[in-house]
């Protein structure tokens, strides 16, 4: 573990304290507080206002029943979440998670990372995460359904367009959001567009949010590639993950001239020398909401599928976890190091462990992190609720060209903040110092709320 500064040391102990067992919530504040330490030196007024200590502590946590009913009949009851947790700058923006592993530690991991990467987009977003320990896998559409209207049914009073909009994340994709905001409008009566972000194109979504996390991803990158003079051309990719992140990944690594040889899921990875093939990867992960096992029988023989081991054992130029949390350990990054992996990049939320993301840049490799290669994803939401607000739609070239130009600007801010830090070249830094002063100069000014 990096020293923290020691102005720092009493919020972090704070912060334990107020919040016991949430592993993941302490890690990802000690990570943003290990980046600010020469902030609070070149600017008391940080250290003076508590606005840090504030920052840790959620605006409001809400934490509800979800009782539904199995196609047999069976009574299911579920915990649903949504942490509210900071407004400075816009409504609460975050997505929904549905997963067994979902808790009120993992909501608050996910909603505090959310503060700065939305902060770093330079929109008007604030930062909110949610979610249910609802496993959706192995349920019919009509059990999903169920499942999602009683979590509604609870949630809808939280929301509204300028008071807390959710969108996607693990387990939430069009089909849930579909349920969700079909029974918010029937619960309100209002069509409001503006509540909820990843709709369908035909009720109020924009082009390239399926897209945008996994595009986004990509288009940082490409800006760390052009950085120092290189690109896409030629290299090889490995992506874990096969979900919504995963797979437009895939497909823009491709569009770039790279190759994506191997990707994954919970059950391990498949390895597809020539390329994975983003449309059938699709249709199995879509339309027959299957596994990558399968897609590696439907491919063919030159595809191998590995139940055991690990996806980081694979040589490549370009790693990029788009898992889940914590996926990306020691062993994982001492192999990449090993075989000569030059950048890894974050496209799931916190998929590197502390240690693990220590050794890679120990080792030389180019290291950046989730809130601001992944920010594609609700840079595109809010991209959505502006069209939402002016009841307009933009065309698919127009909403990537806006999710290109938001991607190269904070991958620019990171680079910029980081030299003014004295921390030059650290996407790390960067990212977290510049998220961290635009939401906190927004608090300073807005008084002691
Ligand atoms: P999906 O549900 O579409 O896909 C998740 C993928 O990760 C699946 O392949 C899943 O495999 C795998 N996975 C999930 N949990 C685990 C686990 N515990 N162990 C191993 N594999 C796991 O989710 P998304 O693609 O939307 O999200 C992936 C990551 O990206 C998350 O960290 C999310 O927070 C982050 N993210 C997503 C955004 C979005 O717009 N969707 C925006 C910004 C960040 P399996 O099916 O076997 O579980």
């Amino acid at each position: 573990m990096s020293v923290l500064d020691k102005q720092l040391v009493p919020i972090f102990e704070e912060v334990l304290d107020r919040n016991p067992g949430e592993a993941e919530f302490h890690q990802a504040v000690r990570e943003v507080l290990e980046s600010l330490g020469p902030v609070v030196t070149k600017h008391p007024q940080y250290a003076d206002s508590a606005v840090i200590r504030r920052l840790c502590e959620p605006e409001r946590q809400i934490i509800f029943r979800v009782p539904w009913v199995t196609d047999s009949g069976k009574i299911e009851v579920n915990r649903g979440f949504r942490v509210e947790f900071n407004s400075a700058l816009g409504p609460y923006k975050g997505g929904l998670r549905f997963h067994p592993s979902v808790n009120l530690g993992i909501v608050k991991f996910l909603g505090f990372e959310q503060i700065f990467k939305n902060s770093l987009t330079g929109l008007p977003i604030g930062g909110g995460k949610g979610g249910s320990d609802f496993d959706p896998k192995g349920r019919s559409d009509a059990e999903v359904m169920r499942f999602c209207q009683s979590f509604m049914t609870e949630l809808y009073r939280h929301l509204g367009e300028y008071t807390d909009v959710p969108a996607g994340d693990i387990g939430v994709g069009g089909r849930e959001i579909g349920y969700m905001f079909g029974q918010y409008k029937r619960i309100t009566n209002r069509y409001e567009s503006g509540t909820m972000t990843g709709k369908g194109l035909s009720w109020g979504g924009s082009q390239v949010r399926t897209e945008a996390t996994g595009y986004g991803t990509v288009f940082f990158i490409d800006e760390m590639l052009k950085a120092t003079g290189a690109s896409f051309e030629g290299k090889r990719v490995v992506v874990s993950g096969s979900g919504n992140v995963a797979i437009y990944a895939i497909e823009k690594v491709h569009q770039l001239g790279g190759t994506v040889i191997a990707c994954s899921d919970s059950g391990g990875y498949v390895v597809d020398p020539a390329g994975i093939d983003v449309a059938l990867l699709q249709e199995v992960k879509d339309e027959r909401r299957g596994r990558v096992s399968e897609y590696a029988t439907l491919r063919g023989d030159t595809v191998t599928h590995v139940a055991d081991g690990s996806i980081w054992d694979l040589a490549c130029d370009i790693a990029l976890p788009c898992a889940t949390q914590n996926e990306l350990d020691t062993e994982g990054a001492l192999a990449l190091i090993r075989n000569g992996c030059q950048i890894v990049a974050e496209g799931a939320n916190m998929p590197t462990t502390p240690d693990a993301g220590r050794l890679l840049l120990e080792a030389g490799v180019r290291f950046a992190p989730a809130k601001a290669v992944n920010a594609g994803g609700v840079a595109t939401s809010a991209l959505e609720m502006q069209q939402n607000a002016s009841r307009d739609s933009w065309t698919f070239e127009h909403t990537e060209d806006r999710l290109a130009e938001i991607m190269r600007g904070i991958h620019d801010r990171c680079l910029e903040t980081a030299d003014e830090y004295g921390t030059p070249g650290s996407y790390v830094a960067g990212a977290n110092i510049a998220g961290f002063t635009r939401v906190a100069d927004a608090m300073l000014a807005l008084g002691v709320i």
